[in-house]
């Protein structure tokens, strides 16, 4: 059931740092997580690590005064890419979202369906990812999927659970909604038409992060330079790491040397 995480600070870290060096990194959950919940055993259909570059030139035509994320997706297992395992260790970044996936049964195995997905919305470039899975695709949700603008649907990246979630998500903060509010809609209304969905949905625009809790292991932990990272399954055993109960919403920004992160976990209304 796909693994992720995001991890923002004041200070750069390599990718390698975060995504493959830690004792629990996701290079090792690709090949050996501990706590898949109702599905998969490894996550080797690909994997994806967006991180925000401050000086580099938009991708889209707009400017962005935050920088924008650089994305790496591949549909191959991350432990068989010796040259992401490569650059990663070269690479910094003060913010980054990495997924590694377990495709569900019935889904598309294509670098276009692996997290993060990337997209500009509400003046910010976001990437987003979702581990889990929306139950009775896609009839379940057909409704959902109609109440977007047809350039949307048009568009979607690929053919699944995540790519439809990360439209809804991506519309409703164009339409004006902060990211908690969107993502926080999307469950509540997902988990309506589709009940019992693993919804463990993550987005960041390299200044905040926001994640559910939903039937999905869900951590995170903040470090002492402020920095704050979610993960799905902590990275290290180390006492730092928070469990995030089922149903909840956390909303997560780094702090400083001296003024500390701010992380807040709250429940998901029904
Ligand atoms: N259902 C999503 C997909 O197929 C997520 C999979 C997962 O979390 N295992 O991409």
């Amino acid at each position: 059931m796909c693994r992720h995480l995001a991890h923002l600070g004041p200070t750069p870290v390599t990718l390698a740092a975060v995504v493959t060096e830690p004792p629990h990194s996701l290079l090792v959950q690709s090949y050996a997580p501990s706590d898949m919940r109702g599905g998969g055993t490894v996550n080797a259909d690909g994997f994806g690590v967006g991180w925000y570059v401050r000086d580099l030139l938009s991708y889209s035509s707009e400017d962005h005064a935050r920088g924008e994320p650089v994305l790496y997706r591949r549909d191959d297992p991350m432990w068989t890419d010796a040259s992401f395992l490569d650059l990663a260790r070269a690479v910094e970044t003060t913010a980054l979202v990495a997924a590694v996936r377990s495709a569900t049964v019935g889904m598309p195995v294509s670098t276009a369906a692996c997290a993060p997905f990337r997209g500009e919305a509400g003046g910010s470039t976001w990437l987003f990812s979702h581990n889990g899975v929306v139950r009775g695709w896609p009839h379940s949700v057909a409704d959902l999927a109609a109440t977007l603008p047809a350039l949307d649907l048009l568009t979607l990246e690929a053919a699944t659970d995540s790519a439809l979630l990360w439209a809804l998500v991506r519309a409703r903060i164009a339409a004006g909604k902060d990211a908690a509010d969107a993502v926080a809609g999307v469950v509540t209304e997902a988990l309506a038409a589709a009940p019992a969905s693993r919804l463990n949905l993550l987005l960041s625009d390299g200044a905040q992060v926001v994640a559910t809790a939903v039937d999905h292991a869900l951590s995170y932990r903040t470090h002492a330079d402020g920095a704050v990272t979610v993960a799905s399954e902590p990275l290290d055993d180390d006492a730092a790491w928070t469990a995030v109960p089922d149903g909840s919403l956390l909303v997560a920004r780094p702090g400083g040397p001296h003024d500390p992160p701010a992380v807040t976990v709250t429940a998901l209304s029904p």
